[in-house]
């Protein structure tokens, strides 16, 4: 096992933008790290310089304190599983999974003894005779992954591994990858574009947008403190929702009304005209549902509610605002970055399944001010 560290890192191809462009990353023994971020940003690119299937143009890549920049992809000793499993379709599972130890002539015995280890561990004990053409998707996924864990490697490497796979299977091959790297405590870096599975699988996650970094953290920090508007917007399902605000004193000012803040955060957003608040849909509250002594911790507003979503333990109200020019072509850009839906003319806001609101009616909504997010609309930096 080993630790991986990246010190300004480059990758350019041809004289366009860097696809990575400078940087730098500490990766410690045994953890599991996260590469997320919206297509081309450079996560895939990253990962295979981890690898050495890409050159890397400038920075230092090491892994267990050495410098792999020009050591070739065999020398690494790195396991890595791609999102088509790389599966050899004439092989049993049980040669599929042996065969990286059959490249480096391991005696018959101790492949036999591997084997059979991972096999157990990933519940393939009774396939191994089979091929790849007869298993399904979670079973060659599998197998993938016996076959990266069978070589006692250095760290685990995954590109988008379950990109393939239908959203229950997803949901089992995420716990079971979970389980097994606690299991193992290998080092595991884990690229996806899925913002559920950076949020379960790793002890922290490294945010990327347009080759750089913008924010490494664990996943309640990302959730809790997302440094800007990019990672605000990534982070949370349904997302953030975004208003503009002016600042007042301890007030701003929001088409939904006025919010309270304390006098040390409304402090540093001195000098600004216009803000853009971020609030998660679950941030509000119905507010006759709110208790008593908790009431002045947030701010209540009244507004009308366009269309519920019932969904069980909880529902979605959807409340229409206007908002000015500058603030939603910004918001549209970063919708169309994000591949979100343009849902900036209108707030989503969760509440509890008891709440009696309805649809075209008004209602009042509660909002804890503590979880309420300032951006600057130009840079789009977290200034509280
Ligand atoms: P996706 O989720 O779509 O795979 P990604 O975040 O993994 O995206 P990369 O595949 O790393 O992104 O690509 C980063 C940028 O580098 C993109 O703009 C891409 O077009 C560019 N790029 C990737 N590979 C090459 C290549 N071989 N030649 C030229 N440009 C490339």
């Amino acid at each position: 096992m080993a630790a991986i560290e990246m010190k300004n890192i480059v990758k350019q191809y041809g004289d366009g933008f860097p696809a990575v462009n400078d940087v730098s990353l500490d990766i410690a023994d045994g953890e599991f790290m996260i590469l997320v971020g919206p297509s081309g940003c450079g996560k895939s690119t990253l990962l295979r310089m981890i690898v050495g299937l890409e050159d890397i143009t400038s920075g230092d890549m090491l892994i267990g304190g050495k410098r792999v920049n020009d050591l070739a992809p065999r020398d690494r000793n790195l396991s890595m599983v791609f999102q088509n499993y790389a599966l050899y379709p004439h092989m049993t599972v049980y040669e599929n999974i042996a065969f990286p130890l059959r490249l480096s002539k391991t005696p018959d015995d101790e492949v036999r003894r591997r084997v059979t280890e991972a096999s157990d561990v990933l519940e393939l004990k009774d396939h191994l005779e089979r091929k790849p053409a007869n298993l399904s998707g979670g079973q060659r996924q599998r197998v993938a992954m016996g076959r990266a864990i069978v070589r006692q490697a250095e760290a685990f490497l995954f590109d988008e591994p379950l990109s393939n796979l239908d959203a229950k299977l997803r949901g089992q091959m995420r716990t079971e990858i979970s389980r097994l790297q606690r299991r193992l405590g290998i080092t595991t870096v884990y690229v996806t574009h899925d913002q559920t599975e950076a949020m379960t699988l790793g002890d922290r996650v490294c945010v990327l947008r347009k080759g750089k970094i913008q924010q490494v953290a664990s996943p309640r920090e990302l959730y809790e403190q997302p440094v800007n508007l990019f990672v605000a917007g990534f982070i949370g399902s349904p997302p953030m929702n975004f208003l503009p605000a002016v600042p007042k004193g301890n007030r701003l000012e929001t088409p939904f009304g006025d919010i309270e803040i304390d006098p040390a955060r409304a402090g540093k957003l001195a000098g600004h005209d216009l803000l853009m608040v971020g609030i998660r849909p679950e941030s509000f509250e119905d507010a006759t549902l709110v208790e008593e002594s908790k009431r002045h911790l947030g701010s209540t507003f009244r507004a009308r509610v366009d269309v519920t979503e019932w969904l069980g333990d909880s529902q979605f109200a959807y409340i229409p605002y206007e908002a000015p020019e500058a603030i939603t072509t910004q918001l549209r850009d970063l919708s169309r970055e994000l591949d979100a839906e343009d849902l900036r003319t209108q707030a989503i806001v969760s509440i509890d399944s008891t709440s009696r609101m309805r649809e075209g009616r008004e209602a009042e909504f509660w909002l804890d001010s503590r979880k309420v997010h300032v951006f600057d609309p130009e840079t789009g930096e977290n200034l509280t």
